[in-house]
């Protein structure tokens, strides 16, 4: 057996693992698929998540198959599909604790159904239904942007997120979605899951939005149409221009990772009273996005751009980096059972 550990700064190994024997509260799943995500990568980049000499497994994206159930977990059996919850999970599943979801075998402490342990409905692959995770996270950043029917919408960044939010965001009958990008292959992906595109690397951003959202007056100053804005991309001009546009009462969501502070514009806020908020996780999507599953399935295939057994791992964790892919899934043994 192996699991995928960080050992330090840019140091990722696919080490030799022994899977902990489980106990009465654990269940074993017998991984079938598993998401590479973007943190992953930001993880691998800082060395992994900070504790005294230890190493950080990957994998909070999986699904799989329940092959072993400790005696007192109640309602969950041998053989059923599930899905990982790792937000739920006690050991923080792929997220600093001591099990990772890529691996063969994953130990789930305190398996417990419906909570950290998700039944896949029928006629779900394991791939689409390891698209749940990022999928509940583009969720949650479209629900606290207060995204309705009819709402104009504007999303930073068309990775694996972004276009999770696209794909929530015209499933909604949000208006005129518009998604920025600077990779022309990512704006491919959003425009056809029905969005409006801008680069920004050879577009006016301010202009194209008021050309497609429309434009309207602000004591003085010109504004753009947009109810609301979610940025999954973090750059350090994107507030400005989000501040710059933002008409009366408008909202702004923050879902990307910032290193790094950024200047606030108060000023010209005052006189929309506009808000800025943050969404990170998803506290209570991931059922939502299960019981959307089967109605997009086609959809949610789309976002999946590579496909690698989990022996090529390392291979996968460097195609996720490059800005032509979109979600990287791992595959393991029986995956297309
Ligand atoms: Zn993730």
């Amino acid at each position: 057996m192996h699991l995928l550990n960080i050992h330090g700064v840019g140091d990722v190994r696919l080490d030799p693992y022994q899977r902990p024997d489980p106990g009465p509260m654990d269940v074993v799943v017998k991984m079938k698929a598993c998401g590479i995500c973007g943190s992953d990568l930001s993880y691998i980049k800082n060395g992994g998540i900070p504790g005294p000499g230890k190493l950080t497994p990957l994998g909070h994206e999986g699904a799989g198959e329940v092959m072993f159930v400790g005696s007192e977990v109640q309602g969950l059996k041998m053989g059923q599909a599930v899905i990982v919850n790792p937000m739920n999970t006690v050991s923080f599943i792929g997220s600093g604790g001591p099990e990772g979801a890529f691996t063969q075998e994953l130990l789930v402490r305190e398996g417990r159904l419906n909570h950290n342990l998700l039944p896949i409905p029928e006629g779900i692959s394991y791939e689409i239904a390891a698209m749940c995770e990022p999928l509940a996270v583009a969720l949650h950043g479209v629900n606290r942007a207060d995204a309705k029917a009819g709402d104009k919408i504007v999303i930073f960044g068309c990775g694996p997120i972004g276009l999770g939010m696209v794909l929530w965001a015209v499933d909604r009958g949000c208006k005129d979605v518009i998604a920025l990008d600077l990779s022309d292959e990512r704006l491919e992906r959003a425009r056809s899951l029905g969005a409006h595109t801008v680069n920004p690397s050879r577009e006016d951003v301010p202009a194209r939005i008021k050309q497609i959202h429309g434009a309207e007056m602000v004591f003085g100053r010109e504004k753009a149409g947009t109810d609301a804005y979610i940025d999954a991309a973090g750059g350090p001009k994107i507030l400005a221009d989000v501040v710059a546009l933002a008409k009366r009462r408008a909202r702004y969501v923050i879902t990307a990772a910032y290193l790094q502070p950024i200047e606030l514009p108060a000023g010209p806020m005052l006189t929309t009273e506009m808000t800025i908020t943050t969404a990170v996780g998803y506290p209570t999507e991931m059922p939502e996005v299960i019981a959307a599953m089967s109605r997009l399935k086609d959809k949610i295939a789309g976002l999946i751009s590579h496909k690698l057994p989990f022996e090529r791992v390392l291979e996968g964790l460097e195609i996720a980096a490059t800005p032509q892919s979109a979600k990287v899934m791992i595959e393991f043994e029986g995956a297309a059972t």
